[in-house]
């Protein structure tokens, strides 16, 4: 099968190199500018001939197409200087615009999915905008080096191999390049497409539930516990000093400027960290399991955070828990994107579990679905038979049982439940219908949807 795949590498260009890779990058942000203006001037000439009762001039075009020509047309008086750059850092701008305003107009007639977007603005001096390079010469050169349109051979900090051994044995072809800089640090990243043998299985046939947290990356079905990357927790830590540091800085300081470039840098390499380890994860739950069951996280709306997985930070973290909020929901949206595509290269099954799926509620032995689960009560004690199980392994249970709804919830797979299990009669936090293990509030908030045969109550 074809895929489209991207390879991204660190450069390490000399500071000629960088001075002109930061030119492409503002004569991006030019062209964007400059289009925006003129949509604007056009905007407004219109309304006021409308306003006038006079006959409307027409309209300026939005799309790529029309906005290059318009700059190929005036480029010589707006910007005599263009020369200096390859044509498609503008064409980046003017193709950044077209996007931002069709997403514009998308998201007011109610066609595009998320919240508003709203009408584009200017872009200030060291926006990070990519520069794509889409002809000329763009090569993955011999070890640590790859070439650009204009801006010639550039050192690379990493070595590309990776992608040096698909173009080598031909199973990779470049489409394009774009440059970007991010903290400080130049990048360049390869869109190809990439031949991959069709795998029909990766000899598993095993099915496991993951359940995604903050405190620990992730817990599987099996029991395991894969727990985040230490330097990320230590990374957080170093992040709110930072930012404290920097929100003390005076305005317009030197020291400001200086301290929000140091706090940018560690924001990326939080971020790099965190990204790095998932997909480690994601990559061996996908090589190493037939099935994986995960939950359909509400990411945009969070409305599970009372019951959902982001529900299980604990109490010392609560009080940064925007902070973990924000990096948990990113991640459960990437995590799911990478285990979707890297399912299909290695040939292992995904499933989603219902969104209404009250997995960290509900009873992995009995099925038996408990209310009003606080989000610092780290072990799931149930009511009725008295199991007491870790609270994320009970979910990650329960994910891997709903994509078998013929095997109810067995007694066997809870034998990896926390030491203290078979405790008898942990304290209900709030009266249950003893009948049916539901309250009128569980059952109404989610709305009797979340039953499959399997987990049905045992009454
Ligand atoms: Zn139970």
């Amino acid at each position: 099968m074809i895929v489209h795949q991207g390879y991204r590498f660190a450069l390490d260009p000399t500071s000629a190199q960088e001075r002109h890779l930061a030119s492409h990058r503002g004569a991006a942000r030019f062209a964007f500018n400059w289009g925006l203006e003129q949509v604007r001037a056009s905007l407004a000439l219109r309304e006021l001939e409308w306003v006038m009762g006079l006959p409307r001039t027409e309209s300026l075009g939005w799309s790529l197409y029309a906005l290059r020509r318009e700059w190929n047309a005036q480029k010589q008086g707006v910007a005599p200087w263009w020369g200096e750059n390859s044509k498609e850092a503008y064409s980046s701008g003017l193709a950044a615009l077209a996007a931002a305003l069709d997403n514009w107009s998308q998201s007011r007639k109610g066609k595009r999915a998320g919240p508003r977007v709203g009408f584009p603005r200017f872009r200030r001096r060291g926006h990070p905008m990519g520069c794509r390079f889409t002809t000329g010469a763009i090569r993955d050169d011999e070890e640590r080096h790859v070439t650009l349109p204009r801006i010639g051979r550039l050192r690379t900090s990493e070595a590309t191999t990776a992608l040096r051994q698909r173009l080598t044995t031909g199973t990779a072809w470049i489409l394009s390049a774009v440059s970007s800089c991010e903290a400080g640090r130049w990048y360049v990243a390869f869109g190809c497409e990439v031949q991959r043998a069709v795998v029909e299985s990766n000899g598993h046939d095993d099915t496991v539930g993951v359940d995604l947290g903050v405190i620990t990356l992730a817990t599987l079905s099996t029991g395991e516990v894969i727990a985040g990357p230490r330097a990320l927790r230590a990374g957080l830590r170093k992040l709110r000093r930072l930012s404290r540091h920097h929100a003390r800085c005076r305005r317009g300081s030197a020291n400001r400027g200086r301290a929000a470039r140091s706090l940018a840098r560690h924001h990326a390499r939080v971020a790099h960290l965190r990204r790095d380890h998932l997909h480690q994860l994601t990559t061996r739950l996908a090589k190493s399991h037939g099935r994986i069951v995960i939950e359909d996280l509400n990411v945009s709306g969070m409305t599970r955070s009372a019951c959902g997985t982001v529900a299980t930070l604990g109490r010392n973290v609560r009080a940064k828990a925007g902070l973990n909020r924000s990096l948990a929901d990113a991640s459960f949206g990437e995590f799911r994107r990478q285990l979707e595509y890297k399912c299909r290269w290695y040939g292992s099954e995904l499933v989603v579990a219902d969104r209404f799926l009250p997995s960290s509620k509900t009873c992995s032995r009995c099925g038996t679905v408990r209310d009003g689960l606080r989000l610092e009560e780290r072990v799931f004690g149930c009511i009725a038979c008295g199991l007491r199980i870790d609270r994320d392994l009970n979910a990650a249970i329960n994910l891997a049982g709903w994509a078998r709804p013929d095997v109810a919830p067995s007694a066997g797979e809870t034998e990896n439940a926390c030491p203290r299990g078979g405790q008898p009669g942990p304290r209900p936090a709030r009266p249950v219908d003893a009948g049916t293990g539901i309250t009128p509030e569980s059952a109404g908030m989610t709305g009797g949807r979340c039953h499959r045969p399997g987990l049905t109550p045992a009454s």
